[in-house]
């Protein structure tokens, strides 16, 4: 049977949940619960959750158990994530966590409707399913992963899209970070409003 998503938000499908460290990006370094929802259409080739993408295989488990589990750490802060949790409605599930003093944040591609109530919103925009024009100016942060030289033109299209007062970044995508990583440093002296951004969970084996 295929999963019945209630439109409210009270069932996500829940994929992994656990208590780490931000690795990437504006927040790295600090004590986060991470919330990883299935489903994702986004298709990007080099993705490294693709068992996230079918939303079948994730339970539906009810946002009042996660917001349960989120609370029992001291890091009062979420970040969910997936696959693209934007494709469900977040009102729910966020103003639950808010209510208990965890701020939320979100990674997204920004490609469906923004829902929920955000302390932060990390823009990660994708060539696969572009991002919502809606959605882009509420951006934090933009995280723009670098996976070719292309990207950095790519880069300074939604540079034009989202808030003055957006945080830029360049990632490079995992697999050709020791290739790209140089071409970011050059990028990055030559146009410092971006900042380079690493996965540095992955530096320090940590989820
Ligand atoms: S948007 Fe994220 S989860 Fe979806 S395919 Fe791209 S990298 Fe993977």
């Amino acid at each position: 049977m295929p999963h019945q998503i209630p439109a409210d938000g009270t069932l996500l499908p829940l994929m992994e949940e656990f208590y780490t460290i931000q690795g990437e990006g504006y927040h790295t370094g600090k004590a986060a619960y991470f919330i990883r929802l299935g489903g994702c259409d986004v298709g990007c080739h080099w993705c490294d959750v693709k068992e996230s993408w079918d939303a079948e295989l994730h339970p539906l488990t009810a946002a009042d158990t996660i917001v349960e589990n989120a609370a029992k750490y001291p890091g009062k802060t979420v970040v969910i994530t997936g696959g693209e949790p934007l494709i469900y409605n977040l009102d729910y599930l966020t103003s639950e966590l808010q209510k208990r003093g965890i701020k939320t944040f979100i990674e997204t591609s920004g490609a469906y409707p923004l829902s929920g109530n955000w302390d932060w919103i990390c823009l990660s925009p994708k060539k696969f399913k572009a991002p919502r024009l809606d959605v882009t100016p509420y951006a934090g942060e933009l995280k723009v992963i670098v996976f070719n030289k292309s990207d950095f033109e790519w880069a300074e299209q939604y540079a034009t899209q989202v808030s003055e007062n957006c945080k830029l970044y360049l990632q490079p995508e995992w697999s050709k970070a020791q290739a790209i990583t140089p071409l970011i440093i050059d990028y990055v002296k030559e146009n410092p409003k971006w900042e380079i951004s690493l996965q540095t969970h992955k530096y320090l084996n940590i989820p």
